[in-house]
């Protein structure tokens, strides 16, 4: 009998994990609470490592249409100080896709919810519980009241997983505040920002805060301002007047990046797992990405949800027992990302500490380059 795999959660993960199953020729139904494709914003744009990201990309058979829709040259990226001096300026070699191409989330996203048939992903379907049955496998019950059987189900659903009280207790902590704004059509309503920033991205580190700054395909500006973890309510973060207070005394060039957001201020809070979480193996079930190891978000959280998807495939394309096929991706994933978790809190810690610039200079210096894989 036909092995059926549930993947609850359509995001980056739960996508790759699909689509590479797809090409192994194993079936697997992902359920998406969204309604579709476009019911969601999805965010600004990722760099894509060639050791996890693109690797994935690869096992997916993508990697070619990812170098029609990635830019090279949104690698660049420049660190200032809040005086708009230049500490850091990143430039890629041209055309180039050893490093670490960006590519908007919307459009990784399409490449691989058009890289899978039709009727792979069950839009509207948000799980709201999983329950062990007798006999093996799950019972699924979706909002609205759908219910579906499983075999395998995987656990895909990001930061506030559905699935993973069935296998960890681990709690999440605020680590940072986020506050976002938007800037359309850049080019053309504010020329001066849109060279600020340039192809890629731009990081404004002062003391305990950073406001930075990215570059999308499209043609927009997305700005995101960090902040430590504090008590206030996230509503002080609302108002574009209370952010420029926080600013008081930066260079009126970066702070026109904040008063030239198109709406308001779009605060939300940071939140990690703690590092080292794994947990005992338990029949037909296990997680991946943000769901098995929310990290703070300093480059790390999609590239390993897509490589989680992609061993997690593999194992379970090469093992006819399911349970040892993720026994296997289980024990790597967690060797894995134990360092990459620890680096990610550390990195976090940094970049908002009161000698961050010092810091980032640091870590900037020492990153390595990596040949990127073919299809
Ligand atoms: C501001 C910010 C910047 C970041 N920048 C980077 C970066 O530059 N590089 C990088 O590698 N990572 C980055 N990350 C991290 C990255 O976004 C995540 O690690 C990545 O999206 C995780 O992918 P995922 O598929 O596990 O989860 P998600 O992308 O969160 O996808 C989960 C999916 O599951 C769906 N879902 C949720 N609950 C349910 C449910 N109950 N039923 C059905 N569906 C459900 C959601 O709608 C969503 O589609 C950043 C994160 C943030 C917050």
């Amino acid at each position: 009998m036909m092995m059926r795999i549930a993947i609850a959660g359509g995001g980056l993960g739960g996508l790759t994990l699909a689509r590479i199953l797809h090409r192994h020729g194993i079936d697997a139904v992902v359920y998406e609470r969204e309604a579709s494709r476009s019911a969601r914003s999805q965010g600004g744009s990722l760099d894509l490592h060639p050791e996890s990201g693109q690797r994935a990309l690869a096992q997916a058979g993508l990697a070619g249409r990812f170098r029609s829709e990635a830019r090279p040259e949104g690698e660049e990226h420049r660190i200032l100080d809040p005086a708009g001096r230049t500490l850091v300026h990143h430039t890629p070699q041209p055309g180039s896709f050893s490093g670490r191409p960006e590519i908007d989330r919307a459009a990784l996203r399409d490449l691989l919810l058009d890289s899978l048939p039709g009727d792979t992903v069950a839009w509207q379907h948000r799980l709201v519980a999983a329950t062990p049955r007798p006999d093996g496998g799950f019972g699924l019950t979706f909002d609205g009241g759908h219910h579906a059987d499983c075999d395998v189900l995987v656990g895909a659903d990001g930061a506030r997983s559905v699935v993973r009280p069935l296998l960890t207790d681990a709690k999440l902590s605020y680590v940072a505040t986020l506050v976002e704004l938007s800037i359309s059509d850049a080019d053309r309503r504010h020329p001066d920002l849109a060279e600020l920033v340039g192809p890629g991205n731009l990081w404004c580190v002062g003391v305990n805060q950073i406001l930075a700054a990215q570059r999308l395909g499209d043609g927009g500006i997305r700005v995101g301002i960090s902040l430590r973890a504090d008590d206030r309510h996230l509503d002080t973060y609302r108002s574009k007047r209370a952010l420029l207070d926080m600013f008081d005394g930066w260079d009126s060039n970066l702070t026109a990046l904040v008063e030239a957001g198109d709406s308001a201020p779009t605060p939300r809070r940071i939140e990690a797992l703690p590092t080292g979480t794994r947990w005992a193996h338990q029949s037909g079930v296990t997680l991946i990405g943000d769901a098995a190891h929310l990290m703070p978000p300093v480059g790390e959280g999609a590239n390993q949800a897509m490589l989680d998807a992609a061993e997690l495939a593999g194992e379970l394309a090469a093992n006819p027992d399911p349970d040892s096929a993720i026994q296997a991706y289980e024990e790597a994933m967690f060797t894995r990302i134990h360092p990459i978790a620890e680096m990610s809190a550390r990195v976090q810690a940094m970049m908002l500490s009161p000698t961050a610039a010092d810091d980032i200079i640091r870590f900037f210096s020492r990153r390595p380059t990596e040949p990127a894989p073919a299809d």
